[in-house]
């Protein structure tokens, strides 16, 4: 029995396990495993609006039995603790699994650049338990005080997108703490930027660029210029890498921790492991730049692995994954969005607009027509 073995229910792992399914339902002596620690899939993108409780855990997430139904895929909840490279086993809370070829998409977590104090005192939104932690603790210090010091550490693409639904939704002070000059520095692009920062400054929403933050204190942080600020919230934003566990497994990373990986996607130097998604370090060959983690790549790049693993099994020809960026759309409240798709500039509300339909179709390609339908009531 050939078994493949997928790490992560998320964008690209899901996909992955179900575009192979669809290739390989009829061999028989091919078993398709997909791990996840949660039960469901989420849909991590959107998790700043559970923040501000408009809205709630269930309404982003899809249990996994719902999706996966009929189909020939094990599905095994348990929590990926290694990958043993050389034995091709992978290690869990619940037990290790071997594997003829695996897919690595665990995703990103928080990176807190070493600021002393991030992990005891700092909140995240990286998964939709963490965002209604959010939610429960903005309710408990708006309640103690009403103009209660919300902190946000990092004005890019979500720092931005938090920021601006909590003004909306909360009508409370909010601060934005950057360390660059400008607001989403890495999107490159400054009209942009200073856009977004007039938006969110008329939403009563405080900037304050060129300060790190360096350590942080019970409701109190220390920032690079030496001065002290206090918060009632803290939430970091300012860095994601990817998940530890490929690096402490030893496959190749490099900027955020994300592993090297070839034309097929396979991470440099393990034959037969794939990565996907924000894991992935994904070039665009043509201009040599590092791409965005975004659910776009993550799904491109599903596809190609399934394809990839499928000519592996049948001993066929391989596919190149050339990745092809669209962009991306920041939105900034419930009523302005601005973002470029395809190089064409959308703003205001019709930027929401296709932010809205941008999801949906993502729902249609992971969950099909019942869901998206349901989302769409
Ligand atoms: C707040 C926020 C806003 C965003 N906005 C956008 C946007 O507007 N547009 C966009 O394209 N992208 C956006 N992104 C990025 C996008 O969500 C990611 O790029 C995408 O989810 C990556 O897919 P993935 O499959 O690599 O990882 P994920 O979707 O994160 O999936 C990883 C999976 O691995 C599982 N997992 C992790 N560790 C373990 C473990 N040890 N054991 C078992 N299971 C594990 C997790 O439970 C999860 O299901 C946003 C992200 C965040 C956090």
């Amino acid at each position: 029995m050939k078994q493949l073995v997928i790490l992560g229910a998320g964008y690209g792992g899901l996909m992955t396990a179900l575009k192979l399914e669809e290739k390989v339902r009829h061999l028989k002596d091919v078993k398709i495993i997909l791990v996840d620690k949660n039960e469901f899939h989420q849909y991590l993108h959107l998790s700043y609006e559970i923040a501000t409780g408009v809205k709630k855990v269930d309404d982003f997430i899809i249990p996994l039995s719902e999706i996966i139904g009929q189909k020939r895929i094990q599905f095994f909840q348990a929590t990926v603790e290694n990958i043993d490279l050389a034995n091709k086993i992978v290690r869990t809370n619940r037990g290790s699994l071997s594997y003829f070829e695996l897919v690595v998409a665990l995703g990103s977590e928080p990176n807190f650049f070493n600021i002393k104090g991030a992990e005891e005192h700092a909140f995240c939104v990286c998964s939709v338990e963490n965002a209604a932690q959010i939610k429960d603790e903005l309710k408990r210090v708006l309640a103690q005080d009403k103009d209660a010091k919300i902190v946000i550490g990092g004005g890019g693409f979500t720092g931005v997108e938090l920021a601006g639904e909590i003004a909306d939704e909360l009508n409370c002070c909010v601060t934005i703490i950057e360390g660059e000059n400008k607001l989403l520095s890495a999107w490159g692009i400054p009209e942009f930027s200073g856009k977004v920062a007039t938006i969110l400054t008329e939403m009563g929403t405080k900037l304050v660029f060129n300060k790190r933050i360096i350590e942080l204190k019970p409701n109190v942080m220390v920032l690079s210029d030496g001065s002290q600020m206090e918060y009632s919230l803290f939430i970091w934003t300012g860095g994601v890498q990817g998940s530890r566990i490929v690096s402490n497994s030893g496959l190749n990373t490099e900027k955020g921790n994300r592993v090297l990986i070839n034309e097929f996607c396979e991470a440099l130097g393990a034959p037969g492991v794939y990565v996907v998604g924000d894991s992935a370090l994904v070039v665009d060959p043509k201009t040599g730049e590092i791409l965005p983690q975004c659910i776009e790549i993550a799904l491109q790049q599903a596809h190609s692995v399934a394809k990839n693993l499928f000519a592996d099994i049948t001993e066929s020809q391989r596919m190149v994954y050339v990745p092809k960026f669209s962009g991306l759309i920041l939105a900034v409240g419930e009523k302005y969005g601005i973002g470029r798709i395809s190089g064409i500039k959308v703003e205001g509300r019709l930027a929401l607009m296709v932010k809205k339909v941008v999801h949906l179709h993502y729902i249609y390609d992971i969950a099909g027509l019942t869901e998206t339908l349901e989302t769409c009531l």
